[in-house]
């Protein structure tokens, strides 16, 4: 275990490197020894393994991170943290620290240059103001990756792995089920942070497909269909994609109908299957 993982320690090297933390970059940094370890051996870092890790804080799953996977690259857009991490990282000679916003980096020109020859995963303890952004970004890209190991927040974490067709399903679910297999791995206490966040947390794998599970010949349509469906999610379907695709509300119920889905049916009761067949059934109107 990395001596980083004595709180005593990293409350020394934030005071020495008079460090404030800033709540609106989602600061929360781990002081929990047993969960970076956790997080690295489940999160594919081990040998023939590069690793990208997102806000790497004052480092402390890097170094776990690093003593399992041939190679880390982290991406920290706080360049107040440089000098604590040339500290902290000085033993490991397998990482690189990138200072930037990790929405504004080229995540598959990175990959290219960093990782060739090495298999790629994701590990994080996210910052919870981008959590979906950066998780659909990483899925959206295609980016040659096996897995996204995440802390998110509790909630996040159920709603991105509900299972659709369950009242905790959302677009966030239907979108992350057709790029990935996402799975509930262990939950996270707020104690474990330092500050401590006003919520628990919870650590999820999602592992890359190499196809989506349904076949949709336009995409963007089928994402579509999922959002005008969970937009007004107290709406039943017709009356929810009738006012997003702006159709008569006899054409949507016929076409409901079609895809053999009953009027009453509301958008968290729908299969992934479902909503691609709906799709294909938009796509044959014209004008959509
Ligand atoms: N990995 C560390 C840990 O577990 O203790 C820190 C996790 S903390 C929840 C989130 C980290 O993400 C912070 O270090 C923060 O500065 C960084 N961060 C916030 N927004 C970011 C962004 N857009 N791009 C890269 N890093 C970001």
């Amino acid at each position: 275990m990395s001596k980083l993982s004595n709180i005593g320690t990293i409350k020394d090297i934030l005071q020495r490197h008079e460090f404030q933390f800033s709540k609106a970059l989602g600061q929360n940094f781990l002081v929990n020894p047993t969960v970076c370890p956790r997080i690295a051996e489940m999160g594919n870092a081990k040998p023939g393994f590069g690793i990208i890790e997102i806000g790497t804080g004052i480092g402390v799953l890097t170094v776990e991170l690093a003593q399992r996977a041939d190679k880390v690259v982290c991406i920290e857009i706080d360049s107040r943290l440089l000098p604590v991490l040339e500290e902290t990282l000085a033993d490991c000679k397998n990482v690189t620290v990138i200072n930037e916003d990790v929405l504004k980096v080229d995540l598959a020109a990175l990959i290219a240059k960093e990782f060739a020859g090495l298999e790629v995963a994701v590990c994080a303890n996210l910052p919870y103001y981008i959590t979906s952004p950066i998780i659909m970004e990483l899925l959206e890209a295609r980016l040659p990756i096996r897995s996204i190991t995440v802390m998110v927040q509790r909630e996040a974490a159920q709603r991105i792995c509900a299972r659709p067709g369950t009242r905790e399903a959302g677009a966030i679910s239907l979108a992350v089920q057709y790029y990935s297999e996402p799975k509930l791995l262990f939950p996270v206490s707020r104690g474990s942070f330092l500050p401590a966040p006003e919520v628990d947390s919870c650590v999820i794998r999602l592992d890359v497909r190499e196809t989506p599970p349904v076949d949709v010949p336009d995409e963007k349509l089928f994402f579509r269909v999922i959002r005008g469906a969970f937009s007004q999610r107290r709406k039943t379907l017709p009356n929810s994609l009738s006012s997003c695709f702006q159709l008569p509300k006899g054409d949507v119920t016929a076409l409901l109908a079609e895809c053999g889905i009953p009027v009453s049916a509301r958008a968290e009761q729908l299969s992934i299957k479902q909503f691609a067949e709906i799709a294909r059934a938009f796509s044959r109107l014209s004008g959509t």
